[in-house]
């Protein structure tokens, strides 16, 4: 297994559009948590003893906020991974962070770790849209924090924005957009909003409060963004993720390649062969299970081999680097019968200026890209 994923799920208090899973940070909860991980990877390496045999590659520490535990309870939190997973040559480390809780000495303790990519939660350049979302931070303190990281060395840097926020101008998302790249950084990802059922801003948003892009002016402004980050020199290199050559995120690209990955924690989604599970999103249960050295509870799911090749496959659509029926059928032979048909139904889909062929490979044109679901779901 190449890529392990660590959720952390605390957060100083929930942003009005997240539908993740994360709790109020509470200090016992807090405290115990950094021991709970590496029970958990031993439980799991004993359902799967080969998972440790294969040295992991990436390493991407997520959540929630993890700075929530503390530069002590980060610490703790990797040494207890590293007695079951050695992190020492780890290509790639990504941890998120918050703007509101960067500081030097984080920094720096992360960077004693081996960690060697942040990833920081920016989403708006702008304060009263920042305040309108419920994010705890600042425009000032997200530029602090991505200059902070660079003077602690922290190079392979990215910032997350996120299109189509409410009352938000195409003026100011330029405005946005221009801050980003003023920061000159190796990768930025842009999501697109989502509402997420049941969350204040859905709330707002269904009471007429706020008032959001419909699709096709966030299409538009998708594709404006595009066209701005290219000129400056950004690969949109996955649906929602720029950067500049030889700066995509490696943790991800691996696993839209369909290469097995570890989660760790409440909410942390796993696929390991043909299994698929998600831990169930609850830090309790979680706790109670882990503490008691069993196994967390989980929504499982076992796939037949077509249906677990299928999935592996099918992501390398929202990559640029595309997908190649002939590659994806002689690494999975199961899928041998299926090449010819998705190359009919690939030219078919170039015939509407959904796709088109670099070479061997298939790929998203722009018009693809705004509809990516329904070609993904038409091929396959
Ligand atoms: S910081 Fe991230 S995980 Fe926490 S509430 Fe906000 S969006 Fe959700």
């Amino acid at each position: 297994m190449k890529h392990l994923y660590i959720h952390v799920p605390f957060c100083k208090g929930k942003c009005f559009y997240c539908g993740f899973y994360s709790v109020m940070a509470e200090t016992h909860m807090v405290a115990i948590y950094p021991e709970l991980p590496k029970v958990e990877s031993l439980l799991r390496t004993s359902e799967f003893p080969e998972l440790s045999k294969e040295p992991l590659e990436t390493v991407y520490m997520g959540g929630g906020t993890p700075a929530m535990l503390g530069v002590e309870g980060i610490k703790s939190l990797v040494n207890g991974i590293n007695e079951v997973f050695p992190l020492h040559a780890i290509k790639e480390w990504t941890v998120e962070l918050n703007p509101a809780h960067v500081s030097g000495e984080l920094l720096e303790a992360l960077r004693e770790m081996g960690v060697n990519r942040l990833s920081i939660g920016v989403q708006s350049f702008c304060d009263q849209t920042l305040k309108r979302i419920g994010r705890k931070h600042s425009m000032q303190e997200a530029l602090t924090a991505v200059r902070l990281a660079r003077t602690h060395g922290f190079e392979n840097t990215g910032v997350d924005l996120i299109a189509g926020l409410p009352n938000v101008t195409p003026a100011e998302w330029s405005v946005t957009l221009e801050q980003a790249l003023s920061l000159d950084l190796p990768h930025l990802s842009v999501y697109a909003l989502s509402v997420e059922e049941g969350t204040p801003l859905a709330q707002q948003i269904g009471l007429g409060k706020l008032t959001i892009p419909d699709d096709d002016e966030l299409l538009d402004v998708l594709a404006a963004t595009e066209e701005v980050l290219k000129a400056a020199g950004y690969e949109r290199y996955e649906i929602s993720n720029y950067a500049k050559p030889g700066s995509a995120c490696e943790h991800n690209v691996g696993i839209w390649r369909g290469n097995d990955f570890l989660g760790l924690g409440p909410a942390a989604s796993s696929r390991i062969h043909s299994r698929r599970w998600t831990n169930r999103s609850s830090l309790s249960d979680y706790m109670e299970s882990v503490l008691q050295n069993t196994l967390p509870p989980r929504e499982e799911e076992a796939l037949d081999p077509l249906a677990d090749a299928l999935e592996r496959v099918t992501f390398a659509m929202r990559l640029k680097e595309g997908f190649d029926p002939y590659a994806a059928a002689s690494r999975f032979p199961v899928l041998a019968a299926q090449a010819d048909r998705w190359e009919e139904r690939l030219e078919a889909c170039a015939r509407q200026g959904l796709v088109e062929r670099g070479g061997v490979r298939w790929c998203l044109t722009a018009r693809g890209r705004e509809v990516c679901d329904a070609v993904i779901r038409e091929i396959f």
